[in-house]
Order: structure tokens, then C-alpha cells, then sequence
């Protein structure tokens, strides 16, 4: 069986280092090569971001510049269709044929909204899933969730490298409470947002004024 492809989707606005470190620590955890960060194109689950998709992607490139345990998977920025995660699991699993493990990384948090994702029944026929703890978020699924979780659910990492899709793990990391909100939050209000993000990050927001960012 191929080494599985591990990847976390996510908006990435901007990215901070409860993104980074969750990712990392993953990587260790399944003993991967690397960590596939996928920023959306055009988020269809949420208001639109504080800045394009490209100043997304640039900030994610800059915060993974020196860490070949993650990578940037451009695949949904670079693509003219709205980003649903269905569309992204179909053409990983064109590119890595049916024998590659593919393995989702989703907080606590989004995978709590995961029935409102269109096509989200079809997920696991086309990967793993991965679902981290996230602090101030407790495993509360609706009834269909909790069906789905129960029919796929593993407690060993090993499944992920044994077949190619349908288990479902949870797993904690250092829990770190830090959202993009916060980041974009403490901006706007004048405060810095240091140390929660790489500063390659921070300075990028800083010199593309972004997030409302004046000085
Ligand atoms: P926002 O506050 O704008 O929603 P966010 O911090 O939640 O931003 P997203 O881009 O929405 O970041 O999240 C991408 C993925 O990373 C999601 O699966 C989310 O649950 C997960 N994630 C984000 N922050 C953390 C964290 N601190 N710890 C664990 N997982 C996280
Ligand atoms: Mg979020």
C-alpha cells in the first residue's frame, strides 16, 4: 500500500499556528512524508474571507517555506470551480489512483457542521477521516452524524495505512486555541497578533495592509 496523502482543507485566513502545529504533529503521528495544506478557492461554507485567495495561498507558502513536513496543494486556489470538497476528493483520487490511502484532516469543530457539506455522505468512500480536538468544542453530532461516525469508526492509525478510505479516527494533539478569527480580531482592533502566527506571516499582513490593517 502507498504512503497515504494527508491533507487539511481550510479557508487559511489568515494561517496560524494552530493550522501549523496541528499539521506537524500529524505528520509525526502517521509517520508521513508531509502534510498537504489546501486552502478553498471560493469558500462556499462561510462569508467570504478578509482577503483573496492568492494573499491566502502566498501566507501559506510563506509559513511552510522551511518545513518539508508541509506543503501548499494549490489545487483549489487554481481552479475556475467553486471549491467543494467533494470535487477536491474526486480529483486527488483520479491523480492517486484507487489504491492510495487519502486521509482528510478536519477540527472538532468543522466536522460538527460536516452534514451540511454537500455530498458529505460521499466523503468516505473517497478518504479517511481525521478529526482533531479543538478546544472550546465538544463532540455533540446530530443523530446522522453520529451514524456515520459509529458505521466507520477506528481506533488505531494503522487502518489509515492499511486501506484506502472509509475510517473514521479522532485523535488529540497540544491543544492549541488559536482561530483566524481571533488573528483577524485582535487586527482590527489594533492589538498584535504575535506569536500566534509565523512572523513571516504577520509581516506579509503587515506590508499588504490586510485585514484592515492601516500602519
Ligand atoms: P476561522 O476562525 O476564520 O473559521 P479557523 O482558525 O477555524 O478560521 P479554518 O481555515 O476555518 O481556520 O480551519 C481549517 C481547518 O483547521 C479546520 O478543519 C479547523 O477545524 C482546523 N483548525 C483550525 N484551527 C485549529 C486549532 N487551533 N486546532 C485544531 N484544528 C484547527
Ligand atoms: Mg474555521
Amino acid at each position: 500500500m502507498a504512503q497515504p496523502y494527508v491533507f487539511m482543507g481550510g479557508t487559511f485566513d489568515p494561517v496560524h499556528n494552530g493550522h501549523l502545529r496541528t499539521a506537524l504533529e500529524l505528520q509525526q503521528w502517521l509517520q508521513v512524508a508531509r502534510v498537504h495544506l489546501i486552502p478553498s478557492g471560493a469558500p462556499v461554507h462561510r462569508d467570504s474571507p478578509g482577503c483573496t485567495a492568492d494573499e491566502r495561498l502566498a501566507m501559506l507558502q510563506l509559513a511552510t517555506d522551511d518545513e518539508p513536513a508541509l506543503t501548499v496543494d494549490a489545487r483549489e486556489v487554481e481552479s475556475d470551480k467553486a471549491s467543494y470538497t467533494l470535487f477536491t476528493l474526486e480529483s486527488l483520487r483520479a491523480e492517486l489512483g484507487a489504491d492510495t490511502p487519502i486521509v482528510m484532516i478536519m477540527g472538532m469543530d468543522a466536522y460538527q457542521t460536516l452534514p451540511s457539506w454537500y455530498e458529505w455522505r460521499a466523503f468516505i468512500d473517497y478518504c479517511h477521516i481525521l478529526v482533531v480536538a479543538r478546544p472550546g468544542y465538544r463532540p455533540d453530532p446530530s443523530p446522522e452524524l453520529a451514524e456515520l461516525t459509529e458505521k466507520h469508526l477506528a481506533t488505531t492509525p494503522e487502518q489509515l495505512w492499511q486501506t484506502a478510505a472509509g475510517s473514521i479516527v479522532f485523535h488529540e494533539l497540544t491543544p492549541l486555541g488559536i482561530s483566524a478569527t481571533q488573528v483577524r480580531d485582535l487586527i482590527a482592533t489594533g492589538a498584535s497578533p504575535r506569536y500566534l502566527l509565523p512572523d513571516p506571516v504577520w509581516h506579509y499582513i503587515q506590508s499588504h495592509h490586510l485585514y484592515g490593517l492601516t500602519s
